[in-house]
């Protein structure tokens, strides 16, 4: 799943690694624009995953 960088107009930057917990899944995104790194926590409901 990408996201969009919170520091540039960048879009749909890829994840550069992820975190699967056993209620939520964790993404670390490094933007190819401008460099800086922001992490996500979603639930992984939201992926339409079984808990
Ligand atoms: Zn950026």
């Amino acid at each position: 799943m990408t996201d969009n960088c919170p520091n540039c107009p960048q879009q749909s930057v890829q994840p550069a690694a992820e975190y699967r917990g056993d209620t939520q899944v964790g993404h670390l995104y490094r933007c190819p624009g401008c460099g800086v790194t922001w992490s996500t926590n979603r639930d992984r409901q939201a992926y339409g995953e079984a808990a």
